[in-house]
């Protein structure tokens, strides 16, 4: 993703209501930023969040909160909250890798990853967010029968993910190269703003779901 260091945009995070500051003190207590107590669903790295807000319009019987690191990329979802405010969608700003310092044990019911950073060079790997490390983390948060759900166009980074599932010690439950031409696991698809992008020029979409 382009990033541009937007004038205001960590003021306008800091004085939103949609975004969750200090989010490492509600660890355990999720429920109570939301109306209504229900599964908890989260997407890491949701960028401009057109998916988590259409999935959130979907499904008001789930709570969703929508991670992203950048600020300047998060001031643009705050700002269609602001015009289409959701009572099951809440934001945080903050770097994935801490996650377990920001979610209980079994809080979290469902991930969702979506053209997540391919990170090409081997010894960035790690920083994946379909690598065993995140895997680990992802462990400590989600609930025992709780799923991970990747999307992406990239091949290399999803015949990584492919391998790292049974390193990590997850089993994986579904997959295909051929997301749109899947009649099952295209069922009730959302797009992504990248996934429109990239299916628009051609490139087919790779999805997989893994569990432990
Ligand atoms: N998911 C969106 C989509 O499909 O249109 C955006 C995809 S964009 C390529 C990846 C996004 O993930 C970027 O906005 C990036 O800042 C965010 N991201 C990458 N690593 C992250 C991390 N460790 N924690 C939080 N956000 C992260």
């Amino acid at each position: 993703m382009r990033l541009r260091n937007i004038p205001g945009a960590d003021a306008a995070i800091a004085e939103s209501s949609y975004c969750i500051k200090e989010p490492e003190t509600q660890k355990g207590h999720w429920q109570e930023v939301f109306p209504s107590s229900q599964p908890l669903h989260i997407e890491i790295g949701m960028g401009k969040g057109r998916f988590i807000m259409d999935l959130a319009t979907a499904h008001p019987e789930v709570n969703y909160i929508g991670i992203e690191r950048y600020s300047s990329v998060l001031l643009r979802a705050l700002q269609k909250m602001e015009v289409t405010p959701l009572p099951n969608l809440k934001f945080i700003c903050m770097d994935a890798a801490d996650i377990a310092e920001v979610f209980a044990p079994e809080e979290v019911a469902r991930i969702y990853l979506n053209f997540s950073d391919p990170w090409p060079k081997d010894r960035h790997a790690k920083r994946r967010l379909t690598s065993r490390q995140f895997f680990a983390r992802y462990d400590l948060v989600l609930a025992k029968d709780g799923r991970v759900e990747f999307k992406t166009d990239n091949q290399d980074l999803f015949t990584f993910s492919l391998e790292e599932i049974p390193e990590a010690g997850w089993r994986l439950d579904a997959s295909t190269r051929d997301l749109h031409h899947d009649e099952n696991l295209n069922k009730g698809n959302i797009m992504t703003e990248y996934e429109e992008k990239f299916s628009s020029l051609g490139n087919p979409i790779c999805k997989l779901i893994a569990s432990r």
